[in-house]
């Protein structure tokens, strides 16, 4: 939950998600429509279906016990070797090297590496610097009286420098534990340091939904595997030129719906990594047929009473949508 997500917006989830879903048997044995809806809003959904499939995985081969070498760890879907080198570090304390973008800022100023880091020599270099600090942790002499995680101290306190001290902008060098070694604190470099190469141009997209209502149930479709958000549900929408009008033409065109009297309803606006989208979604009247012989319900959608709605996992986009239709319902 935590990747690309911060604690406070996780905290909410997970709390839900662990007393819906309390052991791996239960998150394994879970209906994949209750672990999306579990997940929605959190985006990277992704994320939500591995976590389900490795839950799976570790009922059927690990006898339901999570499993503790790096190499088992790093089968398990949607693990990869950052994920594996943290969980076996900082877990397990065992002396597996962990490489995010915080650490990556911290290494890259601490010995002044001025190649990008996505480069494949230099993101080798990084990673073998992240092992030689964490296998040198791990060898320290210990005494008997000394329990100490060294491994999962050290990985953290690396992301922590990165995330608290060591931050992309003015990082706090007159606080840092390691600032008498650092190349880039030396020459003055910080600023230009990691050189994470020129920025990807935000793209804008720009989409038209419809809000369908017949005899008070709304028309709504699941997104197809291996899409973008696959398996969550949306009103029927599609790309459009800037130029695009709404018309029941377009309609028809896009989505093989045959629709009358279109009126705005919301425009939202939002980012998915480079894209900046902005939804327009319309409310129409359904003219009582389909667009072209091949349509039919199924290939177009479902129509559900909008207290059915509420029980499907929605983007957030579209979630925002529902919200229009009715208010949620007051909690106290
Ligand atoms: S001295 Fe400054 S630039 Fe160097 S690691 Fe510390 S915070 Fe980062």
């Amino acid at each position: 939950m935590l990747q690309q997500t911060q604690v406070k917006t996780v905290v909410p989830y997970w709390n839900r998600w662990i007393s819906a879903l309390p052991s791996v048997e239960s998150l394994a044995e879970a209906a994949p429509e209750t672990v999306l809806k579990l997940w929605e809003g959190l985006g990277y959904y992704s994320r939500a279906r591995n976590l389900h499939r490795a839950a799976q995985l570790i009922l059927a081969q690990h006898h339901g016990q999570f499993p503790r070498d790096f190499d088992s760890v790093l089968a398990l879907p949607g693990v990869g070797r950052y994920t594996a080198g943290a969980i076996c570090s900082i877990a397990y304390d065992q002396p597996t090297p962990i490489l995010d973008g915080n650490v990556i800022r911290v290494l890259t100023r601490l010995f002044g590496i001025g190649a990008n880091p996505k480069e494949k020599l230099t993101n080798e270099r990084l990673w073998s610097f992240a092992r030689e600090f964490v296998e040198t942790a791990h060898a320290l002499p210990t005494s008997r009286a000394d329990n100490t995680p060294r491994c999962s101290h050290l990985n953290q306190s690396l992301m922590e420098l990165g995330a608290l001290i060591c931050t992309p902008q003015n990082p706090r060098c007159m606080e840092c534990p390691v600032r008498r070694h650092c190349v880039a604190h030396r020459e003055d470099r910080t600023a230009e340091l990691p050189n994470l190469g020129p920025r990807t141009k935000a793209t804008a997209r720009r989409f038209i939904a419809f809000i369908i209502e017949r005899n008070g149930r709304f028309l709504v479709r699941q997104r197809p595997a291996g899409v973008v958000n696959a398996h969550l549900w949306e009103f029927p929408n599609a790309e459009a030129k800037q130029a695009a009008t709404p018309t029941a033409q377009f309609a028809r065109e896009k989505l093989s719906l045959a629709l009358a009297d279109i009126t705005p309803l919301i425009t939202i606006r939002h980012s998915i990594t480079r894209y900046r989208i902005t939804l327009e979604a319309h409310r129409a009247r359904w003219t009582g047929r389909w667009a072209t012989k091949s349509s039919t319900a199924k290939t177009i959608g479902r129509w559900f009473i909008v207290e059915d709605l509420h029980k499907l996992a929605f983007t957030s986009a579209h979630r925002k949508i529902l919200g229009k239709l009715q208010p949620p319902a007051l909690t106290c």
